[in-house]
């Protein structure tokens, strides 16, 4: 199988044609993945339904999270939304609430429209084919061959940062991954080597699995893989190489919040109609037009897509009257409230009085 298999190897694009022709070769490369899964794969909740909802919501969850974050939220959700309906008719802001401390959170407003409109469906249902779900608010391509081949048993490829990086090392791939061409060549990869539609909600969970468990960023358990013999990466002696990627630019930036106490409570605003902070509840802007600033309470740092932001809580006062939208809230009353992680952090330093300033984080 090694020899064969190395034929598959992507040395420009287009190469990837070969592979649907190496049809033996294929099969074992399914057969000793899935013998793996069936041994080394975890018992996950989302693993053990047929429901497309439960499914989707585990997808949407998992992007960028690991899965011990994961399961604790994942079961809270389904007892707080359980379907579709309940999900659809939920406001914002406890849709908001439940993700809250999950992080990125257009995760959870894309899942909300997505229940909105399979709610308002004449079926009711997600549809289960990946053209039918991409044309659905909030789906993308992963989650598209995720859902089809999970929760309908479609013949759908998938790609994530797991997969790829199982196949960069497999295939000894050196270039750099976050180009569209790259991309469209590993997309072009993972339908090539797709078995067919029963098999393939074992290969696509398998090829997960195996970058989660096995192929790791960092010491990889090449001895314990079940497709080392054939890996390129391994021949080579260097896996931790693979994925090649540019190196991304981090902007720094800062953040002033304004701490205005009255009688134990402080004001709060809420976010914009639209954007990241819309649903949300927060610590004014420090506004030196209509403020009076006083000394920094807390402030520490966080990292926010491509920023890492400098958040520095002042505490203030109203230069003239306290403004219309807004409202006064202990912060225990807080806890009812859904908040940016950085903000609620802030209301940590409220709730244990520490005016000590943090150096760092
Ligand atoms: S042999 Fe090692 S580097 Fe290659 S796929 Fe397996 S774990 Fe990853």
């Amino acid at each position: 199988m090694a020899k064969r298999l190395k034929r598959l190897k992507i040395q420009k694009p287009g190469g990837e044609a070969r592979i649907e022709k190496n049809v033996l070769l294929l099969r074992a490369f399914h057969r000793d993945l899935a013998a793996w899964f069936a041994r080394a794969g975890r018992d996950l909740p989302w693993r053990r339904t047929g429901d497309p909802y439960a499914i989707a919501l585990s997808e949407f969850m998992l992007q960028q999270t690991q899965v011990v974050t994961v399961l604790p939220y994942y079961h809270r959700w389904l007892r707080l939304f359980p379907d579709w309906a309940a999900l659809a008719a939920a406001p914002t802001e406890a849709v908001l609430k439940a993700w809250e401390g999950l992080g990125y959170y257009t995760r959870a407003r894309n899942f909300h429209r997505l229940a909105q409109a399979v709610a308002a469906s004449p079926e009711g249902e997600l549809p289960a084919t990946v053209e039918g779900l991409r044309a659905l608010p909030g789906i993308g391509p992963y989650t598209a061959g995720a859902i089809a081949s999970l929760a309908f048993g479609q013949r759908a490829a998938l790609i994530d940062g797991n997969v790829i990086r199982v196949f960069t090392r497999v295939f000894g791939i050196g270039e750099d991954v976050a180009g569209k061409e790259m991309q469209a060549r590993l997309w072009a990869l993972a339908e090539g080597l797709l078995p067919g539609a029963a098999a393939c909600a074992v290969h696509n969970s398998a090829l997960m699995e195996l970058g989660a468990l096995i192929c790791t960023p960092r010491n990889p358990g090449c001895l314990l893989c079940p497709v080392a013999a054939v890996c390129e990466a391994r021949r080579l002696g260097t896996p931790e190489r693979f994925p090649v990627k540019g190196k991304k630019t981090v902007e720094r930036r800062e953040e002033e919040i304004a701490l205005i106490e009255k009688k134990g409570r402080y004001w709060c605003v809420p976010g914009p109609a639209r954007g990241r902070l819309a649903g949300f509840w927060r610590f004014p802007d420090f506004d030196a037009a209509a403020m009076r600033g006083g000394g920094a309470v807390a402030e520490f740092d966080y990292s926010i897509t491509r920023y890492r932001v400098r958040m520095r809580g002042r505490r203030a006062s109203f230069l003239k009257g306290e403004p219309e939208a807004g409202r006064w809230c202990s912060p225990e009353e807080m806890e009812a409230l859904p908040m940016p992680s950085a903000h609620r952090k802030m209301r940590g330093y409220l709730l244990e009085k520490n005016w000590e300033k943090e150096k760092a984080v």
